[in-house]
């Protein structure tokens, strides 16, 4: 299995040692390969996510400017973060987007370091991890405007409706369910992860935060995808076997995700 989206920053598990454990129980659950985001947990934590997968060949690395962090960009900062993209361990920019819940930079500053973010993407032609909450579909039509969906676009943590899934998939994006699916509280979000499409669904845990059934409470981590891949397969009525393959696959050909 692989979790397409995690936070392995030590500053979240206890430094490097609690980086190392959280990465044995995965692999020993099965969870051989994470994607660790490096955006989110502040500017430093681009460098810190890069810095895990230099240290663990299964460990990739995306880096970027979460909404949250868009308020703090500087053109040092984003230069800084550039550089970073260049290395072999980083697969993808972001999560980057639109984040109108928490409102924690102003909207205009999202927007324009969002753009600023997929203009990149673009010359450079990687695929970009979208971060996209509450922004009534400005997320999707800044993705058009940019003209963004031909180098890869993962609608990552989606938690929208099936209406928004289905013009995401159309435009060629892909779409990552996370823990929330297992959730009694789950409702429109069992139906869009019965119906992604086959060669675009992706599972994550978004870990630290989102922990799934059985495991709330705890802070989340890797090996918890498990949980998360058993109910979208139960969802989908396949053998978790099946749906484990597809995913894998479509982590795998998303990112261009070789192992060395
Ligand atoms: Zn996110
Ligand atoms: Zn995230």
């Amino acid at each position: 299995m692989i979790d397409s989206h995690c936070h392995l920053d030590p500053s979240v598990y206890g430094g490097d040692l609690g980086v190392d454990a959280v990465v044995a129980r995965a692999v020993e659950a099965g969870v051989t390969h994470m994607l660790s985001v490096g955006s989110g947990y502040g500017f430093e934590s681009a460098a810190r996510a890069l810095a895990v997968a230099r240290r663990h060949t299964n460990v990739r690395a995306s880096v970027g400017l979460h909404p949250h962090d868009a308020k703090d960009f500087t053109d040092a900062r984003f230069a800084d973060l550039l550089a970073m993209a260049e290395a072999p361990e980083v697969l993808a920019l972001g999560e980057m987007g639109l984040d109108f819940h928490y409102d924690q930079s102003p909207r205009d500053t999202q927007r324009a370091v969002f753009r600023e973010q997929l203009r990149v993407a673009r010359q450079r032609r990687v695929p970009v991890i979208i971060h996209d909450r509450e922004s009534d579909g400005e997320t999707l039509r800044v993705l058009d405007d940019e003209a963004s969906w031909d180098t890869g676009v993962l609608f990552h943590c989606y938690t929208g409706n099936l209406a928004l899934m289905q013009r995401i998939v159309a435009r060629g994006g892909f779409i990552s369910i996370p823990g929330i699916v297992t959730f009694k509280t789950a409702g429109e979000m069992a139906e869009v992860a019965a119906q992604v499409p086959e060669d675009r669904l992706l599972v994550e845990t978004d870990a630290p935060f989102l922990t799934p059934v059985p495991h709330r409470g705890k802070k989340n981590e890797p090996a918890y995808v498990t949980h998360t891949l058993a109910k979208v397969a139960a969802l989908r009525g396949r053998p978790v076997v099946e749906v484990e393959a597809l995913t894998v696959a479509n982590t795998r050909r998303f990112f261009d995700w070789k192992d060395e």
